[in-house]
């Protein structure tokens, strides 16, 4: 199942489930469906988990009781599968060894072969999630240490995954060898441990960067301190491009380069391979908001504000169901007619999944006057589904598989429609790269090269040479 998520752990600080539910906080937009903490006070585990946002979960009374100086939290939502309690995490469970506890960020690509298998054999499962077939075989593992069970459990798992444990007085941070989801180390000023998604969470906290987990990187955090060991045959790096462009916050820091400082280079280097003639760059806001500022900066063209976006309506995708996306555009968008009325615009947006917003922004720009629209999207088109635990369509719906440019055009009935190029885009994201080089990211929901193969993936490839 999908699982597109966001982890804290908090080690040795008094206040661990109050920082956690912080740090949640700060990594809100990662996963809208339901959150979870769970606390360690060196004798008991308690968990507090629910359904909905940060602020809607935990109450004043729920973080007293999640004592203890060891925590952990997630946020999350899927589309597959369930959207129950029953999914919430971090996942606890008892076993041989005593109590366990996970957070998982990712996909894992073979969850359902190996869950088959553990059926056959008499596990039972209580919900859907990959996290689920993981403890299983952390539990059935015949290693004796903890992170030993994880590494041969780990060992029979492909996907993508940063994960958290929490286990007795051991907290374990892994980042899968591709590296595809990230995972950030950090230091509180009094010395505790923290482990974040991103590092919008660690300035929330006020926790200084230590650094990002390497992929293939397993960190043991005990009493005695912190241990950091390799224990997976290394892989070509695969960190997400859809990161950079879409998921992570702008405020933080990926591979040591702010993410909103891509985004405007990937802004800039729209505006060098589409620009067109206009009066006004104006945003999507907020996913295009850091592009059109590049784009605007390098062409020349002036900025402004055409849209205003409805801050307290969430993400349109990050809700599972379809039906409300439908109502979405208007009740989280508006067009400001005094900006757009007689302009020619150009409209920046970070991506184009299924075009069905976009269609409809393009209708409001023009019915607020503006006598040209013309849309740039910043990321190449996306024709392929993701398999490593980002949220995308099937690959039917997603318009650029079975659309070219001039029909998605037409579709979306603006003047011009150009997307950012791969190469471009690549440029963008790693000046100093050779292109000539394999890159280091993942780039298959444009490419279709799939770093990890999955099952079914054959006769998807098939249909792509076919068309
Ligand atoms: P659409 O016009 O329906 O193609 O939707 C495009 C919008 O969806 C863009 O503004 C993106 O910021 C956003 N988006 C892109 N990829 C995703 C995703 N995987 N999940 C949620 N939203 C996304
Ligand atoms: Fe990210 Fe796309 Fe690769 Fe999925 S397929 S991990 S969204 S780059």
């Amino acid at each position: 199942m999908k699982e597109y998520c966001g982890l804290v752990g908090i080690y040795g600080h008094p206040e661990a489930a109050r920082l956690a539910y912080l740090g949640l906080y700060a990594l809100q937009h990662r996963g809208q469906e339901s959150a979870g903490i769970i606390s360690w006070d060196g004798h008991e585990v308690r968990a507090e988990r629910g359904m909905g946002l940060v602020a809607e979960v935990f109450t004043e009374g729920q973080l007293d009781r999640l004592a203890g100086d060891v925590a952990l939290g997630h946020v999350r939502y899927s589309t597959a599968g369930d959207s129950s309690l029953n999914e919430a995490q971090p996942l606890v469970v008892r076993y041989s060894g005593g109590f366990m506890a996970v957070g998982h960020n990712g996909n894992i690509v073979n969850a359902l072969e190996i869950r088959a298998h553990l059926v056959e054999e008499g596990s039972i499962f209580q919900s859907t999630s990959d996290s689920e077939v993981i403890v299983h075989l952390i539990a059935r593992s015949r290693q004796k240490s903890f992170a030993d069970r994880i590494v041969d459990a780990l060992s029979k798992i492909r996907g993508a995954y940063s994960l958290l444990f929490l286990k007795d007085d051991e907290l374990i941070a892994i980042r899968d060898p591709y590296g595809f989801r990230p995972l950030v180390l950090g230091k509180l000023a009094d010395s505790s441990w923290v482990i974040v998604s991103e590092t919008c969470a660690l300035d929330l906290i006020e926790a200084r960067l230590v650094r990002e987990l390497d992929p293939g990187e397993m960190l043991i955090i005990n009493r005695q301190g912190i241990v950091s060991h390799k224990p997976f045959a290394s892989q070509p790096q695969r960190f997400c491009v859809f990161e950079y462009i879409y998921f992570a916050r702008p405020d933080s820091v990926l591979g040591g380069r702010s993410v909103h400082a891509i985004r405007k280079e990937l802004g800039r280097q729209l505006a060098r391979e589409t620009k067109v003639e206009a009066d006004l760059v104006i945003a999507v806001p907020d996913s295009g908001t850091s592009a059109a500022l590049g784009f605007a900066e390098e062409s020349g063209i002036a900025y402004d504000l055409g849209l205003i976006r409805n801050r307290y309506v969430g993400r349109t995708f990050i809700e599972p169901r379809q039906s409300i996306r439908h109502f979405g555009v208007k009740v989280k968008l508006n067009a400001v007619k005094d900006v757009l009325c007689g302009k020619r615009v150009i409209i920046i947006d970070d991506s184009l999944v299924r075009a069905t917003t976009s269609r409809k922004i393009v209708k409001m720009i023009r019915a607020a006057g503006a006598t040209q629209v013309h849309l740039r999207i910043a990321s190449p088109p996306m024709r392929y589904p993701c398999y490593y635990g980002i949220d995308t369509p099937t690959r039917r719906e997603l318009i650029a598989s079975t659309h070219s440019v001039e029909e998605i055009c037409r579709y979306i009935t603006s003047d011009s429609l150009a997307y950012l190029s791969i190469a471009g885009m690549k440029k963008a994201i790693d000046p100093a790269a050779d292109p000539k080089e394999e890159e280091n990211i993942c780039l298959a929901c444009f490419t279709g090269d799939y770093p990890i193969s999955f099952p079914g993936e054959e006769i998807m490839q098939s249909a792509r040479y076919r068309e």
